[in-house]
């Protein structure tokens, strides 16, 4: 082989081949052949086996193949990295022979269907280490078929030791969270139900306490009257004075020991639901209470009132309520003219879940819990009487919160009105301006 230059200059190899003449000419015949194509080739066939050789040789996973036996034929040197067997003894070994014996049978049922099918097969399976260490691995292999029968498979494994490591200890320490949780929650309902129990105990106490307060406090109402009538007629005005003052003061404690009880009883007491029919309920309330009578107060039910989900005592308390307090708060010396009618509504929008109210617009004691595409009915009970100062709207829903000492009271009828209504599922609000009269409402689920 040589080089050569063209005419133009350009060099190219050439194999020579020369054969002299016999005779005695003493000529040779030679040919010239260009090899720039065949040099072109093995140098591509050279560059080509140079990239496998160090994908092969440099890659960080194994790379082997075995023949139908299980043993290796080739093996790249990540597979002594992996076994920790120098090349030499691993070409002497079946890749079965590496394997973990608790993985043997896996290992070559997959190894026999690879062979047997000439698929593409992939396991997670372990080995043992020269050392006797197990190393997990993930193997990937691919059969080498030739005519219909397989004559190789070649593989790839990765050690996947780490991950698996971090896999169990995963796996403990969410086993570990689950039983924290488990006990935690064991630990939770143990203390809630003490809790309740000291609760229902604490309840029943206050109860029976408050309710045993009244009958030393008649004794005193009683002794003061009786007091009262040895003094008439005398000249004791102070005793006289100190007496009527025991009688108030007693009777505003009486007020506020029923209230507390009523608000107690409406705290712990059941309140199944049911259709009640409203109109009935508040026609009865109207001509049986002796503070909503016509001279008192004039009170006009308006239009129709449909059926309502909630309980009848509970309803008849809460109206009452509300009645009692649009008589009470008149403004002086004018009876309130009251007005009472019912409206059909469905909950939706942004207000109702809750959002800030624009300026004017109804205070709700409590966010609501009806969900958004209940059927309701709202009632309004109006009045003409003293009306709310602004800043009083969001608290008197609240325990013994009151406007004005000008009118007997203890602060517990509209915290009664809006705990009824939340347990019935509904909730209570109020538009009020001072001087102007006030309208409260309620709105309850209606029957579907
Ligand atoms: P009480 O009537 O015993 O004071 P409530 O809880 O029934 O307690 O009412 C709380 C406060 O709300 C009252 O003290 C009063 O200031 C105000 N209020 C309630 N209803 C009306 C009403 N219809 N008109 C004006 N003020 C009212």
């Amino acid at each position: 082989e040589l080089n050569y230059v063209r005419r133009n200059g350009e060099r190219f190899p050439a194999e020579v081949d020369s054969v002299v003449l016999p005779g005695p000419s003493a000529r040779s015949f030679v040919i010239l052949r260009d090899i720039t194509e065949r040099k072109r080739a093995e140098a591509a066939l050279v560059a080509s086996e140079q990239r496998y050789r160090l994908l092969f040789d440099r890659n960080p996973d194994g790379v082997f193949a075995v023949d139908t036996t299980g043993r290796f034929l080739v093996a790249n040197p990540a597979c002594e990295t992996i076994s920790g067997y120098p090349m030499a003894e691993l070409l002497q070994k079946t890749f079965l022979e590496l394997c973990a014996p608790d993985q043997l049978a896996t290992a070559l049922e997959h190894f026999q269907r690879g062979v047997r099918e000439g698929g593409y097969e992939q396991l997670e399976t372990a080995l043992v280490h020269q050392d006797g260490r197990r190393v997990e691995v993930w193997v990937a292999g691919e059969a080498l078929v030739s005519e219909g029968q397989t004559s190789a498979l070649y593989c790839t494994v990765k050690d996947i030791t780490a991950r698996k490591q971090a896999e169990q200890a995963l796996a403990r320490t969410r086993a570990e969270l689950e039983r924290h949780n488990q006990e935690l929650e064991h630990r939770v309902q143990e203390r809630t139900a003490k809790l309740q129990k000291a609760l229902a105990e604490m309840e029943h106490f206050s109860y029976a306490i408050v309710h045993d307060m009244r009958a030393p406090l008649r004794a005193l109402r009683g002794f003061a009257e009786l007091a009262e009538q040895q003094c008439a007629g005398s000249q004791q005005t102070l005793a006289l004075g100190y007496f009527d003052r025991i009688k108030i003061a007693s009777k505003r404690m009486d007020n506020l020991i029923c209230d507390s009880l009523n608000y107690s009883k409406t705290v712990r007491e059941q309140l199944p639901s049911e259709p009640v029919e409203l109109g009935n309920l508040l026609r009865d309330l109207v001509q049986t209470y002796p503070n909503l009578q016509p001279e008192k107060a004039e009170i006009r039910l308006e239009g129709a009132f449909p059926l309502v989900l909630g309980n009848e005592a509970a309803l008849s308390q809460c109206f009452g309520n509300l009645l009692d307090n649009a008589v009470k708060f008149a403004k002086p010396n004018a009876p309130s003219r009251i007005r009472v009618w019912a409206e059909p509504r469905r909950s939706s929008g942004l207000m109702d879940e809750g959002m800030a109210a624009p300026e004017g617009a109804s205070h709700q004691a409590r966010k609501p819990p009806i969900h958004s595409s209940t059927p309701l009915v709202r009632i309004w009970v109006e009045d003409d009487g003293i009306g709310i100062p602004k800043n009083l709207h969001r608290r008197i829903f609240d325990m013994f919160q009151r406007g004005t000492n000008h009118h007997a009271g203890t602060g517990i009828g509209l915290a009664i009105v809006s705990k009824v209504v939340e347990r019935m599922g509904g909730r209570v609000g109020v538009e009020s301006q001072e001087g102007k009269g006030s309208r409260f409402w309620v709105e309850l689920p209606a029957p579907t």
